[in-house]
């Protein structure tokens, strides 16, 4: 098991700076609910995001397993934060890098990618895929094509992020450790939203098995995602209906990463979309975090976790990644119109609404 690294000055490269990320106490949110809650700094990854450390397991199993050899070619489908990290690792290892993205994502996502696209020294510039959006079950959705994509070259591997259990392996070894050394085994509540369910997955593995059970998890979910009727029904799967502003989660199946530790989650939260928008602003005036929606929606379910679990518990959630990447939409006056947004946003508050 990797060692919690807090604090540790100095690293090797890349890889060495993934994990090892702060707990920043939400004193806001733990004063309203008499909880003490918690964000996971996910942001302060070297790739700024959550999946730099899926990104780093699922290469490091593909050479562990021998699916890759040196100047090889890294392919993966992704809604962009798991492709930012692989990017990043793979030009540190001399792997060319692949990546499938919905051309639905965010404009300023594909730019970081575009300035990925000048070749590097070594010659490991990721190729960026951009097909339309469409739902697993069509042949044309972004992870099919990144298959094809590698199957169809000498010495490549997809990685597969949705059902490679290195995903889900990341956070059993790292994630759950890192929160559970740093509230000295002390935690009642864990929530988080899903993607991959990499991040759900493992860390509830992982404290449920430290706290024999005691630790109370729970998916938080956003509209057009399947999984929180699948867990309020015990296990039926129903289509998908509606959609949200939030990037990178919502799901429209239970992945192999979700498989084995779905029956570990205690309950599930719907998070309607005004409600995550409200907390992202509120979040950075009161507690100076400039955050993503999937983070302002895990705070949110954080907060209706505390009421659930009542006061003095300690409660633990992730802030996936920064604003900085969606600036240009979370803080525009007209996106959020297009949205019907902007009244979700208290009026002391719209004075950030800066673009
Ligand atoms: N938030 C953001 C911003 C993401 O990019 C992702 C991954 N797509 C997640 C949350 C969800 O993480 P996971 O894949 O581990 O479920």
């Amino acid at each position: 098991m990797r060692a919690v690294k807090l604090c540790s000055p100095v690293v090797d490269d890349f890889a060495g700076a993934v994990g090892g990320t702060r707990l920043i106490r939400l004193n806001n949110v733990s004063r309203a609910t008499g909880c003490d809650i918690y964000g996971k700094a996910e942001f302060m990854n070297p790739g700024g995001s959550i999946k730099d450390r899926a990104a780093l397991y699922v290469v490091q199993n593909a050479e562990r397993e021998g699916l890759i050899k040196p100047q090889g070619t890294i392919v993966e489908g992704t809604a962009g934060n798991t492709g930012i990290g692989l990017a990043h690792i793979c030009r540190t290892r001399g792997y060319k890098c692949v990546i499938y993205m919905p051309n639905t994502q965010v404009t300023s996502l594909i730019h970081l990618f575009l300035l990925f696209e000048e070749p590097s020294k070594s010659g490991s510039a990721p190729h960026v895929g951009l097909p339309k959006a469409v739902a697993f079950d069509d042949p044309e959705n972004y992870n099919h094509q990144a298959r094809r994509h590698a199957e169809r070259l000498e010495n490549a591997a997809w990685t597969n992020q949705f059902d490679n259990m290195a995903n889900r392996q990341a956070h059993i070894e790292t994630t759950g450790p890192e929160i559970w050394d740093q509230l000295q085994g002390k935690v009642d509540g864990f929530v988080c939203a899903t993607g991959t369910g990499g991040t759900l997955a493992g860390v509830s593995r992982f404290l449920k098995e430290k706290s024999e059970g005691k630790t109370q998890c729970y998916l938080a979910d956003p509209p057009g995602s399947v999984l929180y009727s699948y867990i309020k029904s015990r296990g039926k799967l129903r289509y998908r209906t509606g959609s949200s502003i939030t990037e990178g989660i919502g799901q429209g199946r239970v992945t192999e990463n979700l498989k084995p530790d779905i029956s570990l989650i205690d309950d599930a939260l719907y998070i309607p979309d005004e409600k995550s928008i409200e907390m992202l602003y509120c979040l950075l005036d009161e507690e100076g975090l400039y955050l993503g929606a999937s983070s302002a929606l895990n705070v949110v379910a954080a907060y209706e976790m505390a009421k659930i679990l009542g006061p003095g518990k300690k409660i633990v959630t992730v802030l996936c990644d920064g604003a900085y990447r969606y600036q240009t939409q979370l803080f525009s006056r007209k996106w959020l119109d297009s949205k019907g947004l902007v009244s979700a946003i208290p009026s002391h508050l719209q004075k950030y609404i800066v673009l």
